[in-house]
């Protein structure tokens, strides 16, 4: 005997659902961002809680359980990860949301009497399979558990046809006919599907994959809505899969390539495959009473920053830094490229994180034009987005990529652990110009030199 009759329950999965679209909207935003999640947060308690009032639920000792496992792993794990960690998380969890999507639609399939119905199953198993396999492909790739570089091997293409065809001809039947073992091999097949769609990819573009894997989990969760009759899931998927769709489609917008570019390139050879190399040009490597000086004496400086000031942490130094020479009359902006660090807005939290005001974060379309007026770009743990091989190297990986203009600012100072290169593995002719000089370092050390040097001009 369930708790709420289906008014209510139908209400309170209206409000939740309203909770799901204002999480989206706070989050739209950095300065609501952390009241959308809380939002959203609150939207899922809303219906977690609705479900068990009004269902007749079997087993309540078992899902008590599996929640009490479920979020005792998940909760220190989420408190601990550090934020460049964050895209293989999030493809954890969601993998995790693809799988579980999967198996329910798996289990109903035996109380699935209408077509239409075993339409939505075999949609859920597969596309929820897909995503899990996917995914936890991703986190291998980016948790360095396996090389990040393209795998792909003669006859991938023939391999992925051959699968998806029978994936096909497994669905029809189940469709039509019910059967548990043909449905149970439609999942051995989705697991395959996804792990050959994201072997090939590579590099820069493993995040991209995630936010589309985000998208199909989001879809397979609509469809298990429709084979549960529960039109909160059905709701809850759908904007999962639009906002998954908007973002990977930005994502790619903002690095110059297509999605189907990313999913197929490798096939033709052109997803970032990168490579290690480094040359042995000589390069003009300053000190930080050097960069102070240069800081100090101009008038507009550009800071741009990138995954390196992130791993080191040094925003708040940064920010320091940027108050210092403002406090002298110079005139501190950051530039802000959309790609810069591991994930879509890593650069807008970590200063935000730091108190530097939205004011000082300058967009890259916005910034762009100014570079030429600046004294000084001072790139902080950033590489790939300031990477002229972007427009001038048609073979290069991140070739098309929308990038920081930096070159064009009178000087340009680089500061890094060594010669290595960024994401994409490919080296930056711009360390070698004679404008540019390198303050090799952790950039939180550096920043921490060059902002005690300054303080002593
Ligand atoms: P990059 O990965 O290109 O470069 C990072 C630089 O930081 C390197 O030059 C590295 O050099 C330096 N670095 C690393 N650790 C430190 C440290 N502790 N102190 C100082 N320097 C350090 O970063 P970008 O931000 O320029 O580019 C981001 C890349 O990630 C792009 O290729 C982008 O396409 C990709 N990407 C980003 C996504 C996003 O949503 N943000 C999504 C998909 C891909 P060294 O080792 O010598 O110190």
């Amino acid at each position: 005997m369930s708790l709420l009759d289906p008014v209510w329950t139908s209400l309170l999965y209206l409000v939740a659902a309203v909770f799901f679209i204002l999480a989206l909207r706070g989050l739209s935003s950095p300065r609501t961002a952390r009241r959308g999640n809380l939002i959203g947060a609150a939207g899922a308690l809303i219906a977690v809680v609705t479900v068990f009032l009004s269902s007749r639920l079997e087993n309540i000792p078992w899902i008590l359980a599996a929640i009490v496992v479920g979020s005792a792993v998940a909760a220190p794990v989420a408190r601990r990860v550090k934020m460049t960690q964050m895209p293989q998380l999030v493809a954890l969890f969601n993998g995790v949301g693809g799988g579980a999507a999967a198996l329910v639609a798996l289990l109903e399939l035996s109380h699935a009497g209408d077509p239409w119905v075993r339409l939505a199953i075999v949609f859920t198993l597969l596309v929820g399979a897909v995503s899990f396999a996917g995914s936890g492909v991703t986190f291998a790739k980016l948790q360095e558990l396996m090389t990040t570089r393209p795998v792909v091997f003669p006859g991938l293409p023939a391999v992925m046809a051959a699968v998806l065809l029978a994936a096909v001809a497994a669905a029809a039947v189940v469709v039509f006919t019910g059967s548990l073992p043909l449905a149970s091999l439609l999942l051995v097949l989705g697991l395959a599907a996804g792990i050959l769609l994201v072997l090939p990819v590579g590099g820069a573009d493993v995040p991209i994959v995630i936010s589309l894997l985000n998208a199909f989990t989001g879809l397979a969760v609509a469809a298990s809505g429709l084979v549960l009759g529960n039109v909160l899931l059905v709701v809850a998927g759908t904007l999962v899969g639009a906002s998954g769709t908007i973002l990977t489609r930005a994502m790619a917008a903002a690095m110059g390539r297509s999605v189907a570019g990313i999913l197929f390139g490798a096939f033709r050879g052109g997803s970032t495959a990168g490579s290690t190399a480094v040359s042995e040009r000589p390069v003009r490597s300053s000190s930080a009473e050097d960069v102070a000086v240069l800081l100090g004496y101009a008038q507009r400086v550009i800071i741009v920053p990138g995954y390196g000031l992130a791993v080191a942490q040094g925003q708040h130094t940064a920010a320091e830094l940027a108050l210092a020479l403002e406090s002298r009359g110079i005139e501190v902006d950051f530039a802000i490229h959309p790609v810069a660090g591991r994930m879509p807005g890593h650069m807008n939290v970590l200063l935000a994180e730091a108190n530097v005001p939205y004011e000082s974060l300058k967009e890259m379309g916005e910034i762009n034009p100014e570079f030429k007026t600046a004294d000084v770009a001072l790139v902080v743990g950033a590489n790939d987005v300031v990477n002229p091989a972007a427009k001038t190297s048609a073979g290069s990986p991140i070739y098309g990529m929308p990038i920081l203009e930096v070159a064009e600012a009178r000087q340009v100072v680089f500061l890094k652990r060594s010669m290595r290169p960024g994401f994409a593995g490919i080296e930056n002719d711009l360390l070698y110009e004679p404008q540019t000089s390198l303050l090799f370092g952790d950039a939180k050390d550096s920043l921490a030199q060059v902002l005690g040097a300054v303080k002593a001009l």
